[in-house]
């Protein structure tokens, strides 16, 4: 299939074009024909697989078709980042179209919440929201949402765990009962089809292989404990000319000394989590993305829905929660087939959780040895690790932090 034969209008193809988008995805091909055809929709999709354009063309499509002056779109997201990214696919993809979009989110001053209050008042054709910050429009009654047609719910699983549930629920109580509605979900819960049997009529489902890391990525894991992880990542990091590289670890504590051991490293660092400010958020994200910032560690809220392309090398400096994130941030590399790398490390508390992520993407991930230098390596063997606390190891000493 091409975007020719999805008949866009000329100033959407014209968008495609400048985006250099030559044909449609795979979860494109198979949801912009039903959403074109309004029809609701429950698709279980990663972060990756161009889910965003996926209902943004038709949407944008369809906007441009009936020039509709008021709010025509609605989209929830779970964060302020995933926001920001939509609204810069709208402004990139509409760009020759006569569609506007705002994105509103929490965290900012109030004169943005007069910017957003005026965009919701005279009707942007459509909103990118995190629920909080909607809710508090809402609840002031100037929304002028009747004339709402579609309702997008992005990373839906991500939001339940968020616990945005009631808020999702309010927000929809507001809307028209006659309309669109979309649910994108990494991951299909029980308390997701929930939400989809109370929020969608009849909908159609589509399933974009979930359980399998974008092709193109070399996965690979090293056997580490603990104290061998910091020294093993500089080695990693250093001498690397790859221009963008994303580190994970499970906390925003970590991710903080994190980045001050690899500052005073002297590596080109940054890190993000949610204490910071919405201002340093965004422009450590923009640094990084225009490659001025060559590392970003971050916490798990990154790991989801940020689009930042061509990120060369990410590193899961503690292996994630669930398996399912750990395809999320495999997915960071990778983007739209190029190809990338993957390196975690697996200390011996979380031997067992790998185990899983093995299971769920179906092959076992090759595991590097450690350089000898760092000190005796940990063998894999997730069995033997089952319900003994951690304090029970024996931990070496690396060699190298002997004097
Ligand atoms: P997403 O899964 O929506 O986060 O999209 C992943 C990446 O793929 C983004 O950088 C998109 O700009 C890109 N992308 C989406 N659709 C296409 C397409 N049809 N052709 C090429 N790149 C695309």
């Amino acid at each position: 299939m091409t975007f020719h034969e999805l008949q866009f209008e000329p100033e959407l193809m014209e968008g495609l074009d400048a985006m250099g988008f030559e044909k449609p995805t795979p979860i494109q091909q198979q949801a912009i024909p039903i959403i074109l055809n309004n029809k609701d929709i429950i698709a279980c999709a990663q972060t990756g697989t161009g889910k965003t354009a996926a209902f943004l063309l038709p949407v944008i499509n369809k906007i441009i078709q009936t020039k509709t002056q008021s709010i025509d779109t609605l989209i929830i997201v779970p964060t302020r980042e995933l926001a920001i990214q939509i609204d810069e696919a709208v402004q990139g993809l509409a760009y020759f179209a006569p569609v506007s979009a705002i994105a509103i989110f929490g965290g900012n001053d109030g004169s943005s919440f007069e910017q957003e209050k005026k965009a919701l008042t005279h009707g942007a054709n459509i909103i990118i929201a995190t629920p909080g910050r909607l809710i508090a429009h809402l609840n002031m009654g100037y929304v002028n949402i009747g004339n709402l047609t579609h309702l997008i719910l992005d990373e839906a699983d991500r939001m339940l765990d968020m616990g945005f549930s009631d808020d999702i629920n309010r927000i929809i109580s507001f809307l028209p009962k006659k309309r669109q509605t979309l649910l994108f979900s990494a991951t299909m819960p029980p308390k997701i089809r929930t939400l989809a049997a109370k929020t969608l009529t009849d909908p159609e489902q589509i399933n974009i292989s979930v359980s399998k890391p974008a092709e193109g990525v070399m996965q690979a894991a090293y056997m580490t404990y603990n104290e061998q992880k910091l020294p093993l990542l500089t080695e990693l990091l250093n001498g690397k000319k790859i221009a963008s590289i994303l580190i994970f670890s499970s906390s925003k504590e970590k991710v903080k000394q994190l980045e001050r051991e690899l500052l005073r490293a002297k590596f080109n660092v940054a890190a993000i989590h949610s204490d910071l400010l919405q201002d340093v958020r965004t422009e450590v994200l923009r640094k990084f993305k225009n490659k001025l910032l060559q590392i970003l560690v971050a916490t798990d809220i990154m790991s989801r829905g940020i689009d930042i392309d061509s990120i060369g090398l990410v590193i899961n400096y503690d292996v994630p929660r669930d398996a399912e994130d750990y395809i999320h941030r495999v997915g960071r590399t990778a983007r739209a087939e190029t190809t990338g790398v993957a390196i975690t490390f697996i200390n011996p508390e979380d031997q067992r959780k790998f185990k899983s992520i093995e299971k769920l993407i179906g092959n076992e991930v090759k595991k590097l040895d450690l350089p000898g230098h760092l000190g005796p390596a940990l063998h894999y063997n997730p069995a033997a690790y089952v319900g003994r606390p951690a304090k029970k190891f024996n931990k070496p000493r690396p060699q190298n932090t002997r004097r």
